[in-house]
């Protein structure tokens, strides 16, 4: 089993901002969910470095005449802060690479080949912002209503897409396939758009100085949706390693935000018929994050950067911040006063003190008593935790097949209520004189619960995963094993503990 996941290839006329780091960090977890899983996974991210707005950056940062330099410079900047963030992905692309570039070419080859590419005359409003034509009817004042910036108006002979030719499958293959966009509530928005607005699209530029070039029209550039969506494709190999590049395609995810939603539902699968690669299977959604409850931009400054906000209260909780606070495909808000509830509330007294008091009360059994006889293991079916256990794991990987990471995630922290219910039913501390059996029976079942949540965890909290492996002394004997084994209950025997410090430690 293979899973290849993407991110958008971000624009690099800034640094990331938590939106991005938002998007990216899902898909980490949703790698690292499928990695667990045992399956072969690909998770591109990358930079779109042929946008006007990375130029203009360059512009004005005076590096007019430096433009490579610039994009150099920016995708270390990107790189880097990915690493910083622990995130795992396989590759990462630029579309200034030669790899890029040759697949570009081959694809538009391809696309002529078909019949699907002609020259013709286009007039309209060009928003750089958006990189896109604006209809005029869309205009407020003359402005595109996003970026309130003044469209250009072009007139050029440019190359043309017939992407009309592909609106009935397009719409054909949307209804077969009810899973190909999510969430839901998208899939109308781009039935409509498809519909009413898909027209064939200008595809080159005469008048950019940078970009990919047409092949064999070298003055005209391909416009930058058409040579960015593709990507996916050359990331994975296409046009440079057709061995890889099998393995891979189609793609199981697209993970994008909803303002580029009807690039990768209409114009990429009618690009994709058209060149006869088959369609990535689902293309999901997220929404916006706002700060403080305004909109992120520019000029307002108050973009977040996420390595300042790991360095707060560690890479881990930033991720469960994301993924808890904000329900997966609506919008979420994001404040320093919310990070800091939630920390307290789910993380230090979550499942930070849910582990130690485990941990503190399980050192309290003689060491050899931790070695039970499984005749005296009666307590976890009389208790109901192996079932519970059993229901979360269910809940949890149907939210992931949904692509609701979030939801797994609650469900996760569903249960660590439970053992913390569990732990004042069963007041373990008022029998430890008394019955040494009991209590290690109970104490038994409890070490099980954390395992459990620790392999839960993981792809959220990788580092607090490990941590809890390393205080079981389970790190070593769970190595390459998968989820089918892991969420067995006791799969892995824990013969001796070690506490360690506080996963979460209270602020001061
Ligand atoms: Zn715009």
């Amino acid at each position: 089993m293979k899973y290849y996941l993407t991110t958008p290839i971000y624009y690099v006329n800034d640094k990331p901002h938590i939106g991005h780091a938002y998007c990216t960090i899902v898909s980490d977890i949703l790698a690292q969910y499928h990695r667990l899983r045992g399956e072969d996974v690909f998770f591109l991210t990358g930079i779109d470095e042929n946008s006007l707005k990375n130029i203009e950056s360059a512009e004005k940062l005076g590096m007019g005449d430096r433009i490579q330099e610039y994009l150099d410079m920016q995708a270390s900047i990107w790189q880097e802060t990915w690493d910083s963030l622990g995130i795992t992905n396989s590759d990462f692309i630029r579309t200034t690479e030669s790899r890029h570039k040759k697949g570009v070419a081959k694809f538009w080859k391809r696309v002529e080949q078909q019949g699907d590419i002609y020259k013709g005359e286009y007039e309209g409003f060009y928003c750089i912002g958006c990189e896109e034509f604006i209809r005029p009817t869309d205009l407020v004042d003359g402005l595109c209503p996003i970026h309130k910036r003044e469209p250009q108006k072009l007139l050029e002979r440019n190359y043309f897409f017939s992407a009309q030719n592909y609106r009935e499958r397009l719409l054909d293959h949307i209804e077969k396939n009810p899973d190909f966009i999510q969430p839901v509530s998208r899939r109308n928005e781009v039935i409509n758009y498809i519909r009413d607005h898909f027209e064939d699209i200008s595809i080159s530029r005469q008048t950019m100085k940078w970009g990919i070039p047409v092949p064999d029209d070298p003055e005209q550039v391909i416009y930058v949706w058409f040579d960015a969506l593709i990507n996916y494709l050359t990331g994975i190999g296409y046009g440079w390693d057709d061995e890889l590049f099998v393995r891979y395609w189609p793609a199981d995810l697209h993970l994008v935000g909803k303002e580029i939603i009807k690039f990768h539902c209409a114009l990429w699968p009618a690009m994709l018929m058209s060149a006869g690669i088959p369609l990535p299977a689902r293309v999901f959604a997220h929404g916006f994050l706002t700060i403080d409850g305004q909109k992120m931009s520019k000029s307002l400054g108050n973009a977040i950067d996420p390595l300042e906000i790991a360095k707060v209260h560690g890479i881990d909780a930033l991720r469960y911040f994301l993924l808890r606070e904000v329900p997966f495909g609506g919008d979420g808000d994001f404040s320093n006063e919310r990070f800091s509830q939630r920390y307290e509330s789910d993380l230090s007294k979550g499942v930070g003190n849910f582990v130690s008091r485990v941990l503190a009360m399980a050192e309290k059994a003689e060491s050899s008593l931790l070695k039970l006889d499984p005749g005296l293991r009666r307590d976890d079916k009389e208790s109901g935790v192996q079932e519970r256990v059993r229901e979360t794991w269910q809940e949890y990987e149907e939210a992931f097949d949904r692509t609701r990471p979030d939801e797994a995630l609650e469900a996760v922290w569903y249960l660590i209520s439970f053992g913390d219910k569990y732990i004042e039913e069963k007041k373990p501390w008022a029998i430890h004189k008394e019955d040494k059996e009991e209590y290690t029976r109970i104490m038994d079942t409890l070490l099980e619960l954390v395992r459990q949540v620790s392999i839960l965890i993981y792809p959220f909290m990788p580092e607090t995963a490990l941590k809890i492996w390393r205080q079981l002394n389970i790190e070593d004997a769970q190595k390459g094993l998968y989820v089918a084994k892991l969420k067995e209950w006791r799969a892995v025997p824990i013969a001796t503990i070690e506490r360690g410090e506080a996963l979460f430690p209270q602020s001061k």
